[in-house]
């Protein structure tokens, strides 16, 4: 058994950070990753930090601290440019697992199935990490690297999610196919953040997850649903957009399935921003 820490302070954290930890939040991803075999390293336990936790709004964006959880995120009234965002939340595992799972642990767990990522993206978030020699900041798309990869260095945490303000009204949407309704690994999930200007496209995010090692934007549909009517974007979609992902035949799925299938989600996605 080693040894374990539950700091209530971002410097006692960073302090013990001097030597190897193994972080600790929700446990959601930890525990099912150690079943059968004894935890012995040191768990450093972030839960009871309070500067990690809650959902702040300034002039620039919103602010979800590392310890948010996606029951949190639910419970907290957002616009709705969140609306994508708190729709993977609730697909999420079912409410224990959003009881306890954070948004943070999503990201460092780094899967190609973490269905946070591609809502995250299609936000543009930044990620805020912390280490003894200081704070760095980053676009998530640089921080999750590869399957299970990450930038986070030894002695660091991600202390918080940023999200920017958009320029015009914004909303987004999130799909997600697996193998039967609620609790299940995603097959293809979408994201999307529409701008609009008016009844036009002002500016367009869109995500895909579980189709690639790390979950992508799709910079040609972007371009193609940029100026277009609000009621016209489910025709835009085009196999040729999909270039940026490289899925894979798994027993989830084949690629040329999951190929097929996410052309369906993201024109579902699309269609679902006309009403
Ligand atoms: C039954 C079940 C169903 C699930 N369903 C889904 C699902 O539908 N979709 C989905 O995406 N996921 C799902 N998960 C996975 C998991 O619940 C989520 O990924 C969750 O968000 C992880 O958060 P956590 O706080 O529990 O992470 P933890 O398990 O505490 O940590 C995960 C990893 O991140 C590291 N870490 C955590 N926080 C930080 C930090 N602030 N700084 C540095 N490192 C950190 C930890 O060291 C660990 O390596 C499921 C899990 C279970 C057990």
């Amino acid at each position: 058994m080693g040894d374990y820490l539950r700091p209530v302070s971002l410097e006692e954290a960073l302090q013990a950070l001097a030597r190897p930890w193994t972080v600790l939040a929700g446990g959601t991803d930890f525990y099912p990753a150690r079943v059968g075999r004894a935890i012995d390293e040191n768990v450093l336990d972030i839960s009871a930090i309070a500067a990690l936790r809650g959902i702040a709004e300034g002039p620039a964006g919103w602010r979800l601290g590392a310890t948010t959880t996606w029951s949190e995120l639910l419970e907290t009234p957002l616009p709705p440019l969140f609306d994508g965002l708190k729709q993977a939340a609730r697909e999420v595992g079912g409410r224990q697992i959003q009881n306890a799972g954070t948004l943070a642990g999503n990201l460092c767990n780094a899967s190609p199935a973490a269905d946070g990522v591609p809502p995250l993206l299609a936000l543009d978030a930044e990620i805020e990490l912390a280490g003894r020699a200081g704070r760095r900041r980053l676009a998530l798309s640089a921080f999750i690297t590869g399957n299970r990869r990450t930038v986070l260095a030894p002695g660091e945490l991600l202390i918080a999610i940023h999200l920017p303000r958009p320029a015009h009204a914004a909303r987004s949407a999130f799909l997600k196919l697996g193998a039967r309704r609620y609790l299940v690994i995603s097959i293809a999930m979408a994201a999307a953040t529409i701008e609009l200007d008016g009844r036009r496209v002002a500016a367009a995010r869109v995500a895909v997850g579980a189709c690639s090692a790390v979950a992508q934007r799709l910079p040609g549909l972007e371009a193609a649903l940029a100026g277009a009517p609000v009621g016209r974007l489910a025709e835009r979609v085009d196999a040729a957009h999909l270039a940026p992902l490289a899925p894979i035949d798994d027993v989830r799925g084949s690629a040329a399935y999951r190929n097929d299938a996410v052309l369906t989600l993201l024109r579902r996605l699309l269609g679902s921003f006309e009403a």
